[in-house]
């Protein structure tokens, strides 16, 4: 339990989810996100340490934060990950410790975060063809993505979730082949409408690919799908089960189905930046703070007024929408 007041913003929301961007440096190039060459990360010295975030974190779960997601850029490409994860595990209060990953380098670390306390993974994976694979990324490496998975599931993780972007005139190939490995292997399959949130900004409306088409690619090929009800009302997807018993699909559908009315969500950029929605215009500077000796209570006051400035939504369908100066590998998704 918080020690003092909740983070309730003006319409009632009261936040209790964290995801920490740990680097903004990524080993592939997702079209959707980066710029295919040329990035410009930033200097090491302005990405936050780990007793940086950690200590960010501390603040955040007296404020009642208890549910926190490492992301990135990918995670698992700043060096030592499994210290951070094991010094944000020894942090009471907190209920849930997630990692989003596009699982490359699963292999070498599975087993390294989760014996320093991960409790959930959520792997990326867009096609289960290589050609697909490579359009979305612009590397090689599905093999590697899916020896990836294997080492997680051997090291004992459960409840994997897959995610897949759902892009027009890529997804519709890949979906079906998506839903048979999924449910071949017991893990939830997720699909999140693409998010004006490409690098190279050619985020176009016609390239969503509706959460509801997917559901009518999957049952032409599974059968039919039952509505399930979220764990928790803050929970983005949609869900619904194979008639068949034979697992579960979510759909995080942004664009044609925004969630903001429910949304509990804050976020800390690599470089320190707190944020109160993935399309804010604002951010707020916990990393200057914490490096001029700024105590605790101002870095609460300071999330506090990130909660305070939200928006009712991020309005991406709507005339007056403009995208975030960052991409999403510079936010953390
Ligand atoms: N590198 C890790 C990965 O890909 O899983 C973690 C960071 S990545 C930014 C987090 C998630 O955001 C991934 O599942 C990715 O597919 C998703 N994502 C990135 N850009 C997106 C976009 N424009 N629209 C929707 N989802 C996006
Ligand atoms: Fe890297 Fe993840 Fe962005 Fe793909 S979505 S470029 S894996 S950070």
């Amino acid at each position: 339990m918080p020690d003092v007041e909740p983070l309730i913003d003006r319409f009632g929301r009261v936040h209790t989810n964290l995801r920490i961007s740990v680097t903004d440096r990524c080993n592939i190039r997702c079209f959707y996100c980066m710029p295919a060459e040329n990035v410009r990360f930033q200097p090491r010295s302005e990405i936050l340490t780990f007793e940086e975030m950690a200590r960010f974190v501390r603040v955040a779960v007296g404020l009642g934060v208890n549910k926190i997601r490492l992301t990135g850029g990918e995670p698992l490409l700043r060096a030592d990950l499994p210290r951070l994860v094991a010094m944000l595990a020894s942090i009471g209060g907190l209920n849930d410790i997630a990692m989003t990953t596009n699982g490359l380098l699963l292999r070498e670390y599975a087993l390294a975060i989760r014996h320093a306390g991960l409790h959930r993974l959520n792997i990326s994976l867009d096609a289960l063809s290589e050609a697909a694979f490579r359009r979305v990324s612009r590397r090689r490496g599905l093999d590697k993505v899916l020896d990836g998975i294997a080492a997680a599931r051997e090291a004992g993780f459960e409840r994997i979730r897959l995610n897949a972007v759902a892009i027009r005139g890529l997804t519709e190939q890949e979906a079906v082949p998506l839903g048979r490995f999924a449910r071949e292997h017991g893990m939830e399959l997720r699909f999140i409408e693409f998010m004006p949130l490409d690098a190279e900004q050619n985020w176009d409306h016609d390239r969503v690919l509706r959460g509801r088409d997917l559901r009518t690619m999957l049952e032409s090929a599974f059968g039919p799908m039952v509505p399930i009800g979220r764990d928790e009302p803050s929970q983005p997807a949609v869900n619904f089960a194979y008639a068949d018993g034979r697992g579960t699909v979510g759909f995080i559908n942004p664009v044609t189905q925004p969630f903001c009315a429910d949304c509990n969500r804050l976020r800390i950029t690599a470089d320190g930046s707190v944020r109160n929605c993935l399309f804010s215009a604002d951010e707020w500077d916990a990393r200057h703070l914490m490096r001029h000796g700024g105590t605790d209570e101002q870095l609460a006051e300071l999330v506090r007024d990130c909660v305070a400035g939200k928006r009712t939504g991020h309005g991406i369908d709507s005339d007056a929408f403009v995208r975030p100066a960052r991409a999403m590998y510079q936010i953390g998704g």
